[in-house]
């Protein structure tokens, strides 16, 4: 049984900024994608999110949306 340890590793869907990582509770925030999949982000990709008057239909599509690049070196 795995239940119980979601909160120590950095999990994509909760508690952090599914963009950038960012787990400071102050900006954290959520955004939806384009079938209501709630993810959570900060609150500076939320606004990039709704800045591109687009809508990601998946968690790597919202990274794409929001400028973050740093992954595809
Ligand atoms: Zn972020």
């Amino acid at each position: 049984m795995r239940m119980g340890n979601r909160d120590r590793r950095t999990a994509p869907e909760v508690g952090a900024c599914v963009v950038c990582g960012s787990t400071d509770a102050r900006v954290l925030s959520f955004t939806r994608l384009l079938q209501g999949e709630r993810v959570t982000v900060c609150g500076s990709h939320k606004t990039a999110h709704h800045r591109s008057e687009m809508i990601a239909r998946s968690i790597e599509e919202l990274r794409a949306i929001t400028g973050d690049r740093r992954k595809s070196a």
